[in-house]
C-alpha cells in the first residue's frame, strides 16, 4: 500500500488545531502501524482551504496532481477539516480518488473505503461539519475585528511609529504607544545617526507641513539609511500613506473609514494632520511653491499711490550703490531695500511671537471645527462609497443613485470648504508662539517661505516720502494685518520695530543733514552713507 499524507494548518489561531509537524508525526505513526509504504507528504502551513481563503495553496494542488497519477492507495490525513473544508473541494478530491482507484482514506486513525456508501456518507458528514465550522470561525474572527475597532483597540499589522505592548504572561493586548526606541542608521555617506520610529512619523508631518516635497523627504530618509516602515527603502507612496493615516491622530480606522477614537496617544496634533492631508489631497491649493525668490518683498508690497507693484532696482547714483524697491508702474515711491526688509521682518516676527496672536489665531481658527468638518466630509465620503457599492450590486436604481450622489458630492464640498476656511494657514505652522524669532532665523535664506509668511499675515503699501522726514519710518508703510480683527491691528509692534529700524538708519548716517537731489522719478532717494 502506497500512502500519501497531507497536513495543513489554518492561519486563524482561534482554531485550536494541531500544528503541521504534529499532524505529520501522527500520520506517519499511522502509516508504520499499518505497515504501509510512505510515498510522499504534502503540507500547507498557514493556509486556509476554506471558501474564504484568498491565497494559493501550492501543496494542495500538488497533492491533487499526485493523486491523478493513480500510483497510490491510501490518503492519510489527521482530520477532515484540516484537509478541505469546502464541500466542493471535498467532493472534487473524493471523486478524483475514486476515479483513479485511491479508495482508502485514513482520517484520524480511522480507515474509510470510498467504495463503501456508509463510509462515503460518514466522510461527507464530516466535510459538511467542517464547512460549518469554517464559516462559524470566519464570522467570529470578523466580529472580533469589528468589535476591536468599535472598542478602539488596534488590530492587524502594527502602525509604523507605534509599538504594541502585551502582557508578558497572558499575551493580552495592553496598549499601543509611540515607539520611541532609539535606533542607529548608517547613511549612504557612512554617517551614523539615531532616530526613533515615532520621530520619523513626526518628521514626515512636520516637513510636509513646511512644504518639503515628498521626493525630498524620500531622498533624505534614504540618504540617512533609515529603513522604511515595510523594510527596505522609502518611496513616496509609503510616506504619503503615513501622512494620510488618521491613526496618527489617534483615530481608529476600519476598512478606510474613521470609526472613532483609538485607545492610543496621537503622534501628531489634529491641526497638523489635517493641514498635511489637505495639502496632499489638494495639491493645487498649496499656497506656496518653492520658487526661486530672491527678494523678500518685490511684487508683494504695493505702491501706496498708484497701487502698482514694487520691483527691485539697482541704483548707482551720487556715490551710493545699492538696491531699492520702487513702484514699477510710475515710480511714485521708492525705499532702500534693506530698510523695508528689516522693518517688515521685525514686525512680522514680533506679531508671530506675541501671545495675543496665538490667542487670536485660536479664536479665529477653530481646531475643533476643522476636525469636525473633516470628520463630516469623511463620513459623507463613506456614505457615497456605500451608495456606489449598492449601485454596482444593482441594489439601488441608477436614478436614486445619481440623486444621492449629486447631493452627497455637494455636501462633501461644503464640509471641505468649511474645514478649509477654519484651518490655520499651513505656511504659518510652527512659526506662531514665543519661539517665532528663532524659527524665523532658522528659515535663513529661504526667501520663498518668508515671502509666503509675510503674504499670509500682512498687506503692505509703500507710501511716498513725506515733506520734512526723509528718514525711513513706519509712516512710510501702510499695513493691514490680514489675520487680525480690525481692533487688533497691533500698533505696539510697529512702534517697537520702527524705533529699532530708525536707530539703525540713524547709526548708518554720516551726518545730520546729507544733501539730497531732486530726481525725475520722485523717489525717496536713498541717502549716501
Ligand atoms: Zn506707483
Amino acid at each position: 500500500m502506497s500512502a500519501l499524507t497531507y497536513e495543513r494548518a489554518s492561519q486563524d489561531k482561534k482554531e485550536q488545531g494541531k500544528s503541521v509537524t504534529d499532524q505529520r508525526k501522527l500520520n506517519l505513526a499511522e502509516i508504520s502501524r499499518h505497515a504501509w509504504r510512505h510515498a510522499k507528504s504534502f503540507w500547507d502551513n498557514d493556509r486556509s482551504a476554506s471558501r474564504h481563503a484568498t491565497k494559493a495553496r501550492p501543496d494542495f494542488e500538488k497533492l491533487m496532481d499526485r493523486i491523478r497519477t493513480g500510483t497510490d492507495d491510501v490518503l492519510v490525513v489527521w482530520e477532515i477539516s484540516r484537509r478541505e473544508r469546502d464541500l466542493a473541494v471535498y467532493v472534487q478530491i473524493r471523486d478524483l480518488c475514486h476515479e483513479v482507484g485511491l479508495y482508502f482514506w485514513l482520517v484520524g486513525g480511522q480507515l474509510f473505503d470510498l467504495r463503501d456508501r456508509n463510509d462515503r456518507m460518514f466522510l461527507g458528514f464530516q466535510a459538511v461539519q467542517a464547512e460549518f465550522q469554517a464559516d462559524y470561525i470566519r464570522d467570529n474572527v470578523k466580529r472580533g475585528i469589528d468589535g476591536a475597532a468599535a472598542a478602539g483597540r488596534p488590530h492587524g499589522r502594527g502602525t509604523y511609529g507605534y509599538e504594541r505592548v502585551y502582557h508578558s504572561r497572558t499575551k493580552a493586548f495592553l496598549e499601543q504607544r509611540p515607539d520611541e526606541e532609539v535606533h542607529t542608521a548608517v547613511g549612504k555617506d557612512g554617517t551614523g545617526t539615531t532616530y526613533t520610529k515615532a520621530g520619523i512619523v513626526r518628521e514626515i508631518y512636520r516637513k510636509l507641513a513646511e512644504g518639503v516635497p515628498l521626493i525630498r523627504i524620500e531622498n533624505d530618509l534614504n540618504d540617512r539609511g533609515v529603513p522604511a516602515s515595510q523594510g527596505g527603502g522609502w518611496r513616496r507612496g509609503i510616506i504619503r500613506h503615513i501622512a494620510l493615516n488618521p491613526a496618527y491622530i489617534g483615530k481608529r480606522v476600519l476598512r478606510g473609514e474613521v470609526v472613532g477614537d483609538g485607545q492610543w496617544k496621537p503622534l501628531v496634533d489634529e491641526e497638523l494632520y489635517w493641514a498635511v492631508r489637505n495639502m496632499l489631497e489638494n495639491p493645487d491649493r498649496i499656497t506656496w511653491k518653492p520658487a526661486r525668490a530672491r527678494y523678500l518683498l518685490s511684487y508683494l508690497v504695493k505702491c501706496g499711490v498708484c497701487g502698482g507693484p514694487l520691483s527691485v532696482n539697482n541704483i548707482n547714483r551720487h556715490g551710493w550703490t545699492g538696491q531699492v524697491y520702487s513702484c514699477l508702474l510710475r515710480r511714485c515711491a521708492a525705499v532702500k531695500m534693506e530698510h523695508l526688509d528689516e522693518f517688515v521682518e521685525r514686525i512680522v516676527v514680533a506679531w508671530c511671537a506675541r501671545p495675543e496672536t496665538t490667542e487670536q489665531l485660536h479664536r479665529k481658527f477653530d481646531d475643533q471645527g476643522v476636525a469636525e468638518a473633516r470628520a463630516e466630509a469623511e463620513r459623507l465620503r463613506n456614505d457615497l462609497e456605500q451608495w456606489r457599492t449598492l449601485a454596482e450590486a444593482g441594489e439601488v436604481t441608477p436614478v436614486s443613485f445619481v440623486r444621492a450622489e449629486a447631493g452627497l458630492i455637494r455636501k462633501i464640498a461644503e464640509a471641505e470648504q468649511a474645514a478649509q476656511e477654519a484651518g490655520i494657514p499651513p505656511v504659518l505652522r510652527g512659526l506662531i508662539g514665543p519661539h517665532a524669532e528663532a524659527e524665523w532665523l532658522a528659515l535663513g535664506d529661504d526667501v520663498a517661505r518668508k515671502r509666503e509668511v509675510i503674504k499670509e499675515v500682512l498687506e503692505l503699501k509703500l507710501l511716498p516720502v513725506g515733506k520734512g522726514t526723509r528718514t525711513f519710518g513706519p509712516h512710510r508703510v501702510w499695513r493691514r494685518w490680514r489675520l487680525a480683527d480690525d481692533d487688533a491691528q497691533a500698533p505696539d509692534l510697529i512702534e517697537a520695530a520702527a524705533e529699532t529700524v530708525a536707530a539703525a538708519v540713524k547709526a548708518a548716517k554720516p551726518g545730520p543733514k546729507a544733501k539730497t537731489t531732486k530726481t525725475a522719478s520722485n523717489t525717496a532717494k536713498p541717502r549716501t552713507r
